[in-house]
């Protein structure tokens, strides 16, 4: 079956569904989003985007954007970055805490809330926030080949305002030598990449570079995409990783704010939004759809 017309009957069979997960109730701007909504654009390896439904409405990123802060502090750091945090799954929700004290202030992995506020510490070196985040949007929007994607600074304000664990996690980390900057300093960052919009369209454009193929924008090294992919599969779902791997068969990377980024090495890019979350806070009808699509298409790592 054709790519489009399977994603005509994977938007259908999401339009008719009435149990939708339940909207992140943390920050007034994503309790207000209307959880009936459900967008899917794939990008292809020979320059097609196809999509289905409300690709093309802008929602907040959230930890889909821990992709793009790893992506940069590997490509300046390499190695390096390793001693500060680690490679392996939590099996514990994104903003757990416990293994921080355990483990000495080494986060798990880069993709846990702890582990990206390191990630984000290590891009900042060097500069201001302002800058950093400017780093930041050049690389997303030279990735997407976009320069309309915004940062949503009501969403950002908003997650200051609420973020206590994250700046327990942040004193956590600074009390262990592990964090290089004040924790305001590093957070301010850290929320405002949370609050990057973008639409399933765009999103999938960004991931292209995450597809090792040629001709797709190349922001990283190859063996650096292989990498940060294996992060994705292993840990890109928190707690929830081992089960989207085995319903999915590929790396994907989820945010609270109901957005999936998931690569099919060599072949596509898929972005995928619906704003309703599951138990673990990633996206229910998200991970449904590309459950399906990976189905429909044989797409999997696994052969
Ligand atoms: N802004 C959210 C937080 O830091 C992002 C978490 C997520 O998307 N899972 O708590």
């Amino acid at each position: 079956m054709k790519l489009g017309k399977i994603l005509k009957q994977i938007g259908e069979e999401m339009a008719s569904r009435e149990e939708r997960g339940r909207v992140a109730g943390y920050i007034p701007e994503l309790a207000a989003i209307d959880p009936h909504q459900f967008g899917m654009a794939v990008a292809l390896a020979d320059g097609r985007v196809l999509s289905v439904g409300d690709a093309d409405e802008p929602f907040s990123i959230q930890s889909v954007s821990k992709v793009f802060t790893l992506a940069l502090a590997l490509g300046r750091y390499g190695n390096q970055l390793w001693r500060r945090v680690g490679r392996e799954p939590s099996g514990r929700s994104f903003n757990s805490i416990l293994q921080l004290e355990q483990e000495n202030g080494i986060p798990r992995n880069p993709f846990i809330n702890a582990g990206a506020i390191v990630v984000t510490d290590a891009i900042l070196a060097g500069s201001t926030p302002r800058e950093a985040l400017a780093t930041l949007m050049t690389f997303i929007r030279t990735a997407t080949d976009d320069d309309t994607i915004y940062i949503n600074d009501e969403v950002a304000r908003s997650e200051r305002e609420t973020g206590h664990r994250n700046y327990s996690l942040a004193h956590y980390l600074r009390s262990c030598d592990n964090l290089l900057h004040q924790p305001d300093w590093t957070l301010g960052t850290y929320f405002h990449q949370c609050a990057v919009e973008m639409s399933c369209r765009q999103l999938a454009r960004a991931g292209r570079f995450l597809i090792n193929s040629s001709g797709m924008p190349q922001m990283i090294s190859s063996m650096r995409v292989r990498r940060i992919n294996a992060l994705m599969m292993t840990c890109g779902h928190y707690d929830g990783s081992g089960d989207f791997a085995y319903r999915v068969g590929l790396p994907g990377k989820s945010g609270v704010g109901g957005g999936i980024l998931v690569i099919v090495p060599g072949r596509a890019s898929i972005a995928v939004w619906s704003p309703g979350l599951n138990n673990l806070g990633n996206s229910k009808l998200g991970t449904e759809a590309v459950e399906m699509l990976a189905q429909r298409t044989h797409w999997s790592v696994f052969g």
